[in-house]
């Protein structure tokens, strides 16, 4: 079978390769498509994953999709069950006021879980301008370009969009600059929950007092325990908008260049779907 191999540092490439060995409690899954995500610790990365024919997988951690569930809306379940984790942690209630940095797939997801949680406020701040048109169509009351606006004055600023600061801030970038911001757009006893992935190593400034007077949660979400199943429902029942999500999908022979490159302006998710090849 087909499948794409990481052999050395920036070494990604398409081989055939024997077909996985089925332990006797694990699964021979055929694979329909499958996300091109940033480096998180998971299956694709400690043992093979997606990109390939068919996976090996511990049926402990293998899920049915409902019927007749796209394939192609299935690859989301993952992402998608990510940030239901970090809304479920984050408490939002009916009238929330919400933030949102980073506007790539995870941010757009939180966009959409954040309105049906109930938020009536809410503001995504991204550099591309197709992203915070998206976030608008997709439920964001507002959006923010941090490259011509100061994101802390605008926001929570005395004239700004939520004076004093919002409810919940949700840290979708992964960089020092929105982790240093989320702390500062937080209204007093509000919640940052933190979902982008800093390069391990990289330092952000706050201040201890400002967090203690302020009372601020500062809460980290990471993956999706347990909430693989209602991510596959709001999917399925056509809740979530996953089809503007999807910026092309590509075969396996095209995905070693498609990994090792930055996803092209405008691009929100490439799926690999093995069969196109
Ligand atoms: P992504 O496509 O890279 O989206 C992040 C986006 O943030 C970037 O594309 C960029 O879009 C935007 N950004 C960068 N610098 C910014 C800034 N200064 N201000 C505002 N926006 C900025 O990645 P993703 O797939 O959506 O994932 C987002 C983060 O979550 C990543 O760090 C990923 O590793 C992490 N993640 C975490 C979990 C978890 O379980 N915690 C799960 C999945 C992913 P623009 O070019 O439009 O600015």
């Amino acid at each position: 079978m087909k499948a794409v191999r990481l052999e050395a540092v920036g070494g990604i490439t398409l081989r055939d390769v024997d077909m996985p060995d089925i332990g006797a409690d694990e699964l021979l899954v055929r694979i329909e498509a499958c996300g091109v995500c940033s480096n998180l610790r998971a299956i694709g990365i400690h043992r093979d994953g997606g990109f390939a024919e068919y996976l090996a997988l511990p049926q402990k951690q293998a899920f049915v999709l409902p019927a007749g569930l796209d394939p192609m809306h299935g690859a989301f379940c993952e992402p998608l069950g990510c940030c239901l984790h970090g809304v479920d942690l984050a408490g939002i209630k009916p009238g929330s006021s919400v933030v949102v940095l980073g506007g790539g797939v995870i941010g757009l997801l939180t966009v959409q879980l954040a309105r049906l949680a109930g938020a009536t406020t809410i503001i995504l701040s991204t550099r591309q301008a197709s992203r915070r048109a998206l976030a608008e169509d997709l439920g964001a009351t507002m959006t923010i370009d941090p490259t011509t606006a100061d994101v802390i004055d605008a926001i929570a600023g005395p004239v700004g969009l939520v004076p004093g600061g919002v409810d919940v801030v949700f840290e979708c970038a992964g960089v020092r600059e929105t982790v240093e911001q989320s702390m500062r757009l937080a209204r007093a006893g509000g919640t940052v929950v933190i979902v982008g992935v800093t390069p391990q190593g990289v330092k952000a400034e706050f201040e201890p007092f400002d967090l203690l007077f302020r009372e601020l949660k500062v809460l980290g979400s990471f993956l999706n325990p347990y909430t693989h199943r209602r991510a596959a429902e709001l999917i399925a029942s056509g809740t979530i908008e996953i089809d503007r999500l999807i910026s092309r999908q590509v075969s396996l022979e095209e995905a070693p260049a498609v990994i090792a490159n930055p996803p092209a302006p405008g691009e929100v998710k490439v799926l690999v779907v093995p069969r196109r090849g």
